[in-house]
Order: structure tokens, then sequence, then C-alpha cells
């Protein structure tokens, strides 16, 4: 008799694996990551003290319904509680709401190429995913994402600024987009890079989802405040949507280190934000830069550029890892660049050059 194995579902059959930007290799000629987004600043002193205290008690579980940091974004976004639910990062709820709204047979739709996490969370759940190419500025097409409604469609994930390209949808085009989706379907604004907005086009989606009960807008720590190695992330809906988070979040999986950490960050917000400060105006001088090379790259509202590389897209990855920082590539479309240290973003425009003058 033949050994049999577990069965497993056949909806993972394929699912990519997240890939995380790599890293710097140490002891390598790279000396800087510029691959994964983060945040080059190190922790502030006040968020890694509240951390260092919640560590003193990570025997027990952490508050199950993170009460204190509930509370505290209530406040500062002016939404009620029950309208609020955290997760593991915003990848984590982004799965907790696929998860809740839609499982084999039905239609998840997104922009592509846009974060990979997307097809990774919609299969794990058995629906399908319906990718609507950007349009060739690299920006979402909200007219053929609405065209691409059916009756299985279940949810609608909208990245602006998208990840990787940065690109953005303004209020007007969004508003118009929000009000042909049906209100039986779930529209999902990942906000992730919200911060580094500085384009007064560009909605807030909080403001949004005040009148559209089908919307649901993720935010992240990991991005702006600098806590991606914590994993704590949020989103805002009306019920029921937000009461279906709290009963597919994973127990206990935001850690006190980073509940506290978030709270912590939330009442030092104007030294984190004068940082994402500093980080928009070297995504200028990048950018400009790079016009000045003679590169042709869609407008970042985020804290990264694109350039769209094609074929070129790993030589382009290897000259930069050549010049010392680590970038992402995304094999035959492009490369993505984290806009980070000023050293690291020299370092790049640096290899940009040479690659240009070499072309
Ligand atoms: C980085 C990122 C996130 C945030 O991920 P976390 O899980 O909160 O660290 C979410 N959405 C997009 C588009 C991102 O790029």
């Amino acid at each position: 008799m033949t050994e049999k194995i577990p069965k497993l579902r056949e909806a993972l059959d394929g699912i990519p694996t997240y890939k995380p930007g790599r890293p710097a290799a140490a002891g390598g000629p790279v000396a800087y990551k510029l691959s994964s987004n983060e945040n080059p600043y190190p922790p502030l002193p006040g968020v890694m003290e509240s951390a260092l205290a919640a560590a003193g008690s990570f025997n027990r579980y952490p508050d199950l319904a993170c009460t204190a940091l509930m509370n505290e974004l209530a406040e500062r976004f002016d939404v009620p509680v029950g309208h609020l639910a955290t997760g593991t990062g915003s990848v984590g709820i982004a799965q907790m709401l696929v998860q809740s709204t839609s499982g084999p047979g039905d239609e998840v739709i997104y922009g592509w190429r846009s974060f990979e996490a997307y097809p990774i969370v919609t299969r794990i759940s058995g629906a399908t995913p319906v990718e609507v190419p950007l349009t060739p500025g690299d920006v979402h097409d909200l007219e053929a994402m609405a065209d691409a409604i059916t009756d299985r469609t279940r949810l609608i994930f909208v990245c602006n600024p998208n990840n990787p390209t940065g690109t953005t949808v303004r209020r007007a085009e969004l508003e118009r987009f929000l009000d042909r989706v049906p209100s039986d379907v779930l529209v999902v604004l990942d906000e992730a890079y919200k911060e580094f907005i500085r384009d007064p086009e560009v909605p807030d989606g909080l403001e949004l989802y005040r009148r559209r009960p089908n919307l649901c807008v993720l935010r992240t720590f990991s991005k702006a405040y600098g806590l991606a190695g914590l994993r704590v992330g949020f989103a805002v809906a009306h019920e029921p949507v937000a009461a279906a988070l709290r009963k597919t979040a994973v127990p206990f999986g935001v850690s006190q280190l980073a509940q506290d950490a978030a709270i912590a960050s939330l009442r030092c917000e104007d030294e984190l934000l004068g940082r994402v400060g500093s980080l928009v105006c070297e995504r200028k001088r990048v950018a400009e830069t790079l016009a000045e090379q003679g590169w042709t790259i869609p407008e970042s509202q985020a804290n990264f550029v694109w350039l769209r590389l094609g074929e070129q897209t790993a030589g382009f990855a290897s000259v930069c890892e050549n010049a010392g920082v680590v970038v992402r590539p995304f094999p035959g479309e492009g490369v993505r660049v984290t806009i980070g240290e000023t050293e690291a973003n020299d370092l790049f425009l640096r290899a940009a050059e040479l690659f240009r003058k070499e072309m």
C-alpha cells in the first residue's frame, strides 16, 4: 500500500509564496536595503521604551481586544470603536477581509500590477482573482475595474497609492467608481502609504468611508510609523464588516509590544510625520534627479519610485546591487526602489546614471 499524504486544498496549488524584499548581504558590497518600503529611521526612544516595558510581561497573553489602542485610534481618527479592527499588519487584515467575504466561485477584483499579497490571499480563500491591467501610465483603471464587476464579485481592492507604481487615483474618479459599485460588494481601499501623499486631489479614505457602508479603509503602522517588524495594522469600516474582522482575527495576533508601541507612536506622531516629511523631500530629489538623467517615471505619492524596465529589469537590479543598494525587481516588468537614507538614495541615483549611460 502506498503511503498517503495529508490532503491539502487544491486552492493552494500554484499559489506563490510571499516574496520579501531581499536584505542587504552582510559583509557583501551591498550596504542598503531599498527593497521592502521600510522606514529607514530607527525607532524613536519613547516608542522603544514602551515596547521594552511591554516585553517585561510577555509571559502573559496580550489584550485580545486591543482596547487601549482601539480607544486611541477612535479618538485620533474620529471614528467609533465599533468601526475599528486590528490585525497582524494590514496584510493580515486583507486576508481576514477576503476570508470574510469570498470563497470558491466568488471573484475578487484588483488592479495589476499591484500589491502581491492580493492574489495570494484571494487564492488561499479559494476565490477567483480578477486582475484588471493598470493604464499605460501605470494608474488603476477604475472604469475597467467597474466594468469587471459581475454577480460573483465580492470584494475589490484599490491600492492608493499603488504598490509598486506609487501612482494614485484622485477624488472625483474614485467617487465615480464607488458610485458604480453595488452596495453589496465590499471595496477595500488600501492606504498603506497614506501619510506620504502630498497631492491634495487624492482623497482621504476616512472621509469617503463615512458615507459608504461598503467601503473599508486599511491603514498600517509599518511604513510611516516605522513599526514593520511589530506587525500591527488596522481597518476602519462600518458594521457588520468591522464585526466580521473581529471574528476572523487570529486570537492574540497583535502582541502587547506592538499594541503599546502603536499607542506610543500615535502620541509622538508629530515627530514621526516630520520624518515622513524628510522622506517626501528625498522622494522629490530622487524623482527630479532621475528626470534629469533622462528617465521617465510615474509620479509617486509613496515612499518608493517605479522604473518600468521590462527586459532590462534584472540587469538594472544587479547594477544597483554592485553600487551598494538592493532594490526590488519584478522580472520582465520593472524595479521598485524604496526612498531610504540620503546616502542610500545617492548610491541608487549613481547606479541609475551609470545604467543610463550604458543603455
Ligand atoms: C506594505 C504594505 C502593506 C502593509 O503591510 P503590513 O502587513 O501592515 O506590514 C499593506 N498594503 C500595501 C499595499 C503595502 O505595500
